[in-house]
C-alpha cells in the first residue's frame, strides 16, 4: 500500500488486504481439493462480511456459535454462494433461539447429550434436513494457553468419553441414533503435529462409534496459512482418515483465514517523558487489540524494533484510562511525534470481532485494500454506536 494512502487514512482503521486474504483462501482451497475435506469459516475469528463475496468463492460455508453468527452466515455468506453450509455449535442453546437456529442451520452441533435430547425433535420438526452432531472432548490438547485450551481440566466444551459411553453413565447408543457426525475442537494456532496427537486420542476413544457417521469435524486451530505449516502432511492425514473410516472431514479455521491479511493504523496523539518516552495513540490495546493483553502477545509494529534496538524507544499506549492499556515498548529510527501513523501488523483475526466501546473510545473503521490499489472504507463508527449499546 502506498505511503501517501496510509498517511491519509482516518484512524483508527483496520485495513484488510484483499490480495493477502485471497492468498490464504487459495491455500485453504488447495487443501480442500487435495484432501477432499470441506473447509468452513469460523466467524468467531473473522467476520468481515464485506469480504464474503470473495471468501465464499473458496470456502464451503461458515461455522457459527449461536443465533447471531448463524444469521450472519445465512444472510451474508449464503447469498453469494447458495450451496454454502451453515454450521451452528453453541455450548448451550436457549429455548427462545432454537426455532430460528433450526431454520437457518444445515448442521447443528450439541455440546452435551442432554442438549441433543432436549432439542432434537423440535429441530427435526422445523428443519427435517438439518444434520445433527455432538462435540466431543478428546481430553488431549497442546494449546499454548489455558484460556485457549478447550480440553483442560473441568472443561465445559465438549463431551468426554466418560460422559458418552454407557459403561459409565453415558448414552452412546441413544446419542448415536440421532447424530450424523462428531465434532472436536482442540487446537489453537498449531501445526499439524498437534492435530496428529489429538487424532490418536480421538480415534482411540471414539473410533468405535464412527460406523454409520457421515462426517467428522476436526474443528479449528489449524495454522494452515502460517509459514512453515506442513500442508502436505495435513492433506495426507485427512485423506488417510477419510479412507479409513469412509467419512467426510470438515475443518473450521478462523485464524488461518484472517492470518496476516492486514493491519491496524493508529495516529500518535501525544508524546512525553516519564522515566521513559511514552506515546499515546488513538487506539487501544484493551478495546481494539484485546489478544495482546489476553494471550498475551506483542504485535509487530511496521518499521520498529525491540526496545533499545533502534535509537528512539517508546512505550506505546492506548487512549483509554485503563492503566494497563499498553501495546508494549518499541524502538524507531526517528523520533515519534503527534500526527505520525503507527501500523500494527496482523490485526485482522480476533480483533474487530472482539472490539468494545470501552471508555467511549471510537471503534476503528473497517477498510479493504483492493487488488487494484483502491482503499474502500467499508464501515465507519461514531458516537451513536457507543450510545446505542447502552441505555
Ligand atoms: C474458535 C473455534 C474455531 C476456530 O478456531 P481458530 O483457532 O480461529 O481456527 C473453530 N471451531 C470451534 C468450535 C471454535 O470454538
Amino acid at each position: 500500500m502506498e505511503l501517501e494512502q496510509l498517511q491519509n487514512i482516518s484512524t483508527p482503521c483496520y485495513v484488510c488486504e484483499e490480495e493477502l486474504l485471497e492468498k490464504n483462501l487459495k491455500l485453504l482451497d488447495y487443501v480442500q481439493k487435495e484432501s477432499g475435506a470441506k473447509i468452513i469459516l469460523a466467524l468467531k475469528g473473522f467476520a468481515m462480511w464485506s469480504t464474503f463475496p470473495l471468501v465464499s468463492q473458496y470456502l464451503k460455508g461458515c461455522t457459527s456459535s449461536g443465533l447471531y453468527e448463524a444469521r450472519l452466515a445465512r444472510e451474508e455468506f449464503c447469498k453469494h454462494n447458495p450451496h454454502a453450509e451453515v454450521h451452528t455449535y453453541s455450548p448451550a442453546y436457549k429455548d427462545e433461539d432454537i426455532d430460528e437456529i433450526a431454520k437457518i442451520s444445515d448442521h447443528i452441533v450439541f455440546n452435551s447429550p442432554s442438549q441433543l435430547f432436549k432439542y432434537k425433535e423440535r429441530i427435526k420438526e422445523i428443519n427435517p434436513h438439518a444434520e445433527l452432531s455432538l462435540r466431543i472432548n478428546p481430553e488431549v490438547s497442546s494449546s499454548p494457553k489455558d484460556i485457549y485450551n478447550p480440553c483442560g481440566i473441568y472443561s465445559r466444551l465438549g463431551t468426554t468419553l466418560a460422559n458418552f459411553t454407557k459403561e459409565t453413565k453415558g448414552f452412546d447408543e441413544e446419542v448415536l441414533k440421532h447424530i450424523d457426525g462428531l465434532n472436536f475442537h482442540a487446537l489453537c494456532e498449531q501445526n499439524v503435529d498437534a492435530l496428529e496427537e489429538v487424532l490418536v486420542a480421538f480415534e482411540e476413544k471414539f473410533s468405535k462409534y464412527f460406523k454409520g457417521l457421515k462426517y467428522i469435524n476436526f474443528g479449528g486451530g489449524h495454522h494452515i496459512t502460517k509459514e512453515g505449516y506442513d500442508v502436505e502432511k495435513l492433506i495426507r492425514i485427512i485423506k488417510a482418515f477419510r479412507e479409513k473410516y469412509d467419512v467426510e472431514v470438515y475443518l473450521e479455521p478462523g485464524e488461518a483465514v484472517g492470518w496476516q491479511t492486514g493491519f491496524l493504523v493508529a495516529t500518535v496523539l501525544d508524546v512525553f517523558h516519564n522515566g521513559m518516552d511514552v506515546a499515546i495513540l488513538d487506539t487501544s490495546a484493551e478495546a481494539h487489540m484485546p489478544d495482546t493483553l489476553a494471550m498475551p502477545y506483542r504485535a509487530d509494529v511496521r518499521g520498529s524494533g525491540e526496545a533499545g534496538e533502534k535509537p528512539y524507544t517508546y512505550r506505546l499506549g492506548g487512549n483509554t484510562c485503563l492503566a494497563g492499556d499498553i501495546m508494549g515498548d518499541y524502538s524507531f529510527d526517528m523520533p515519534l511525534k503527534a500526527g505520525d501513523k503507527v501500523i500494527f501488523e496482523d490485526q485482522i483475526h480476533y480483533t474487530f470481532v472482539k472490539n468494545t466501546t470501552f471508555n467511549g473510545i471510537k471503534l476503528p473503521s473497517l477498510a479493504i485494500y483492493r487488488k487494484d490499489g483502491t482503499l474502500d472504507v467499508v464501515k465507519e463508527f461514531g458516537y451513536e454506536d457507543y450510545r446505542d449499546r447502552l441505555s
